[in-house]
């Protein structure tokens, strides 16, 4: 479920003036209220669109050996991690670098 972060609109308590994160369902309608204060609040970020548009870290990861075993000429390693994460191209071109015949 995403985290919405809410702000105080104006003034508010120590809960809400520095924001505060709640954990809501995507049908939920948002928070117009601190829950401490009572002063209006506004959705400031949702950290889940936040994540969405950095890109999964794992990828990245993935990404990073990739390169790493590319460049050290670890052909059936790359291959073998392309395969796994359904980089099926570049799998296939490893492979090939590998001397593997498909
Ligand atoms: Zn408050």
């Amino acid at each position: 479920m995403p985290i919405y972060e809410y702000r105080s609109v104006k003034k508010g308590c120590n809960h809400c003036s520095k924001g505060f994160d709640v954990i809501q369902n995507i049908k939920d309608s948002p928070i117009s209220a601190c829950p401490q204060c009572g002063a209006a609040v506004k959705r400031a970020i949702s950290r889940f669109s936040a994540c969405v548009i950095e890109g999964a870290p794992e990828t990245a990861s993935v990404e990073n050996k990739l390169r790493e075993y590319e460049s050290e000429g670890k052909w059936s390693h790359a291959a073998e991690l392309a395969d796994k994460s359904g980089l099926n191209d570049r799998a296939m071109d490893d492979y090939k670098k590998a001397g593997y015949n498909f």
